[in-house]
């Protein structure tokens, strides 16, 4: 397909980085199951190696089928590169690898997905990097806590585990205001509900385990850029703005301009660090993002109706769900993700830590797992599984307390759902 920023959605998701292989014609993007690729001679091998042509050398760093996916993630962000790696947390270290060196920090959100949480506070610590953690509802915070050594504003467009929406464009104003990028990781919502680029955002990063993918196969994930970051503005990223050793002194961001980053993603990021996405994986990505806009359809149509129902119900205290008219985030929901507010929420159901232990062992659609965005249906108990090891306090902080389930809702029929929870929550409030 010839790129043309005049095609909708639900065609660039289909056609988007894909063309018929040009050696077989074959119609689906073939599964390029191959470590290596043949040099055309030896003055091709130095040009690929040299970074003065583009081509395929070796798949940790590239390979055709992740090639589309990453082409089509990006045109659906709206970016103009992205590379796939091995699995969202391994984005979240792609992407700020570029940035930080020892001693630097970024402002990240307090709402984030808890595994961010841990990486955040605590393994970039063996990097010599930091985390300072704000509340990304009061952009003021977010200034304040920017300091000399900052080099990101990190958070996401629609917050795990409560479905909270970021006021992005807000966020985006004080990142630039200290000359420094937006990382939003837009997993919850995926490129049909929020465009992060639209609203400021420098780089987009993806868990591709969960919607894109959407069926529970595979782990993935992408830094998508958006290309509009200059990073020789000032010297606080001499990654991309100085010259790099380790290719005879080439600029990243002086020889590739708004490909810079997503470059070095690949010459420096994927060739040390490994972070590989496998053909297989990005196969299964592929196909899965062929039907995202029907599928987050149905996601946010079925968690509106089963969020409704949950609020009414006397064996629930409440429901996170932004999509509600309760929700103090329903006016961002117009502004931020207009096609909906996703489809993850929590419910905080009466009767505390036994019920929700019974509620997810009574339930028998819902599976009881740690995943989120299947077209399944998913729940879980986060102060007895993911957050045990915190203290109640701390729970309760992350809007994880005891009494506390976190849902993800899938496209199965929403009736057979509400019955579901209903006989669920008859024997755990009992
Ligand atoms: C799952 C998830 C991640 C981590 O992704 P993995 O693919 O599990 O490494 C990061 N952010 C969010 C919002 C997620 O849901």
């Amino acid at each position: 397909m010839t790129d043309g920023p005049s095609y909708g959605f639900d065609t660039l998701q289909i056609h988007a980085g894909a063309r018929p292989d040009p050696a077989t014609g074959a119609r689906q993007v073939p599964i390029y199951q191959s470590t290596a690729y043949v040099f055309r001679d030896a003055d091709h091998a130095a040009a690929l190696f040299n970074l003065q042509e583009v081509g395929y050398i070796y798949s940790r760093l590239t390979n055709p089928t992740v090639a589309a996916l990453q082409e089509r993630v990006a045109t659906l962000e709206g970016g103009v590169g992205a590379v796939c790696c091995s699995s969202g947390h391994a984005a979240q270290i792609m992407a700020l690898f570029p940035l930080m060196s020892p001693g630097l920090n970024i402002v990240a959100s307090s709402r984030l997905y808890g595994g961010t949480i841990t990486q955040f506070s605590q393994t970039i610590k063996r990097f010599g990097w930091s985390a300072t953690f704000v509340d990304m509802d009061d952009p003021k915070a977010v200034a304040a806590a920017i300091d000399e050594n900052t080099r990101a504003v990190f958070c996401e467009a629609i917050a795990n585990p409560g479905g909270h929406i970021t006021d992005l464009r807000k966020i985006a104003d004080v990142a630039d205001e200290a000359g420094i990028p937006l990382i939003v990781d837009n997993t919850s919502a995926t490129p049909y509900l929020c465009r992060p680029i639209e609203h400021g955002a420098t780089l987009v990063v993806h868990s591709t385990t969960k919607y894109l993918t959407g069926n529970g196969t595979v782990t993935g994930g992408c830094v998508v850029d958006s290309g509009k970051f200059d990073w020789a503005a000032n010297d606080k990223f001499p990654s991309l703005s100085q010259p790099e050793p380790a290719y005879h002194g080439l600029k990243f961001a002086e020889t590739f301009g708004p490909l810079a980053f997503t470059f070095h993603g690949i010459a420096i990021g994927l060739r040390d660090l490994g972070m590989t996405m496998n053909p297989q994986a990005a196969h299964y990505t592929l196909m899965g993002i062929e039907t995202l806009s029907l599928r987050m359809d149905r996601h946010v149509a079925n968690a509106e109706k089963i969020a409704n129902w949950l609020e009414g119900d006397d064996r629930v205290d409440y429901v996170t769900y932004a999509g509600l008219k309760s929700s103090p985030y329903n006016k961002l929901v117009t502004k931020i993700c207009p096609r909906g507010a996703g489809a993850l929420f929590t419910v905080a159901v009466k009767g505390g830590y036994d019920a929700c232990i019974k509620l997810v062992d009574s339930l028998e659609i819902f599976s009881h797992v740690a995943n989120l965005g299947d077209t399944r249906s998913l729940i879980i108990h986060s102060a007895s599984t993911t957050h045990r090891q915190l203290t109640q306090e701390q729970q309760v902080a992350a809007g994880a307390g005891p009494n506390i389930v976190r849902i993800s809702i899938g496209i199965e029929d929403a009736d057979d759902l509400i019955a579901d929870l209903d006989q669920a929550l008859s024997k755990a409030t009992a």
